[in-house]
């Protein structure tokens, strides 16, 4: 039976809780209000005082920094190497290359923060675990060869990857050196941190009510400032400047009991971040103390931007993650699972984030749609977020992410209702496949009408 999804995860029992910061009371003037206390707000104030440390920083968190995703996820820390095969096409060479080598600057970035992480560089696999998983391998190596990068994405035949994890459902593999494993919350507690100690004036319990040109109110005061910056991820996609190009999926992990006897039977001991091939991914990764998780980002998708039960208690979606372990690591099939939970995940139109300045309003910024990778873009996007602040036209505001033309979706009720259409099919056919058996024909009707529509699904 499986374990129920629920909050808080693991992460935050691990990490333990500083002393909460005092809400917003009365009025406040700032020269930049950050609404948001996820990765991406703490690394755009951090990445604004630094730039400019007598700026009068105010950062506001509906709940407690990390409450959202950056305290939940499977701490996968990695830039765009991984990506370059979708990347190339959407983009073109030149900008792929040159949003990669920007992403490279992330681990170093997490590395010199003063407090432990728990930041493991043991690189990132994507395994294949069915015949239609050997092109998110084989895609991957070329589109690295092609750019003249071949040592970005090393290819693994099945005995090569077993030196790095033995599992009889891997067929092969590829590497990618430019990855690396963190506990999530550590990193947001040390971001926050770095944070206050940068003088940034955090106000926890503050859900901004009202965004204006100039002013964002909460239940107990409001905050002038010239310059606003939402980073609020999943709360976003309801926003009416961004809601077209963005919707919500759901994101469950599973966590096991400590193992490390397992992990050395099976030869897991490098610490990788593994991916499968699926459009709908299984990730799993070790942490510290010897325990597993296994991420499955199959989960419901959301409806008008609403962060609901869905991405918290979808009972459904901890089991695949369950069965995901199972299948694809047998070796660990005694492990007791300890902890489940889920979050939700922005999917951008094209399944890169995007950042901008709200047309008409003043001096309104944004920045989301990570689609399930962005631990380590946030880094990134926190120095656009801050050079949009102050704005500059720099080379972090002439990265894709901030200059390209972001597709848009349809609009709801279809976003949800094609959207749910497609998800169940691409599953359907990603299930048969793992199984060795053809699917139903609407399935593969279905999981192919995306393609056809020139659209990406899934969460990556
Ligand atoms: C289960 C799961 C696993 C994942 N695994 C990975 C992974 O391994 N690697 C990876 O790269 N990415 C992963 N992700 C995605 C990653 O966690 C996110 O992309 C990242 O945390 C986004 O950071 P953020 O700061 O933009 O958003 P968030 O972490 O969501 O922060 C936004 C903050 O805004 C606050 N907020 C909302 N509304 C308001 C308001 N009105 N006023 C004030 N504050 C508000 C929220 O409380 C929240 O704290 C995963 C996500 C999930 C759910």
């Amino acid at each position: 039976m499986t374990i129920e999804p629920r909050l808080p995860p693991w992460w935050w029992d691990e990490a333990g809780s500083d002393e909460p910061a005092p809400a917003l009371a009365g009025d406040v003037a700032a020269d930049l209000c950050v609404v948001g206390g996820g990765y991406t707000g703490l690394w755009t104030a951090l990445a604004l005082k630094e730039r400019e440390p007598s700026a009068r920083v105010v950062l506001l968190e509906a709940a407690t920094c990390g409450a959202g995703p950056s305290g939940r996820n499977g701490g996968f820390l990695h830039g765009y190497w991984a990506s370059l095969a979708a990347l190339v096409p959407l983009l073109g060479r030149g900008p792929a290359v040159e949003l990669a080598r920007a992403g490279e600057r992330v681990i170093p970035a997490v590395r010199a923060l003063p407090d432990d992480v728990w930041l493991r560089e043991g690189g990132m696999l994507i395994v294949s675990a069915a015949p239609a998983q050997d092109a998110a391998v084989d895609d991957a190596v070329a589109a690295a060869a092609s750019v003249g990068v071949p040592e970005q994405a090393m290819p693994l035949d099945g005995d090569q990857l077993a030196t790095r994890i033995r599992s009889p459902a891997f067929r092969r593999g590829v590497f990618f050196p430019d990855g690396a494993t963190v506990q999530p919350a550590r990193l947001v507690r040390a971001l926050r941190r770095a944070a206050l100690q940068a003088g940034v004036d955090v106000r926890e319990h503050s859900a901004a009510t009202r965004i204006r040109d100039g002013d964002v109110a909460t239940a107990g005061g409001r905050v002038r400032a010239p310059e606003i910056v939402v980073a609020i991820n999943a709360a976003a996609t309801g926003w009416r400047p961004v809601a077209r190009h963005v919707t919500n999926f759901g994101s469950y992990v599973v966590l096991t009991e400590p193992v490390p006897e397992l992990l050395e039977e099976i030869g897991w001991t490098g610490g990788e971040a593994v991916l499968d091939g699926r459009m709908f991914l299984h990730y799993f990764r070790t942490t510290a103390d010897g325990r597993v998780l296994m991420g499955s980002g199959s989960g419901p998708i959301g409806f008008r931007g609403k962060v609901d039960e869905r991405f918290t208690g979808d009972v459904a979606t901890a089991a695949r993650a369950e069965r995901g372990l199972r299948r694809l690591l047998p070796g660990l099939a005694d492990a007791r699972i300890e902890r489940a939970w889920g979050g939700p995940i922005d999917v951008s139109a094209d399944h890169l984030p995007f950042f901008g300045t709200v047309p008409g309003r003043g001096r309104v910024h944004y920045g989301l749609g990570y689609s399930g990778h962005g631990v380590g873009p946030s880094w990134l996007g926190g120095q656009i977020l801050a050079s949009l602040a102050l704005g500059l036209d720099d080379e972090w505001t002439a990265l894709p992410l901030a200059t390209r033309r972001v597709p848009s979706l349809p609009p709801e009720p279809i976003k949800r209702l094609g959207g749910g259409v497609v998800r169940s099919a691409i599953m359907a056919c990603e299930r048969a496949d793992e199984e060795g058996r053809r699917a139903a024909l609407p399935a593969r009707l279905g999981a192919a009408l995306p393609r056809l529509l020139g659209m990406q699904i899934g969460t990556r």
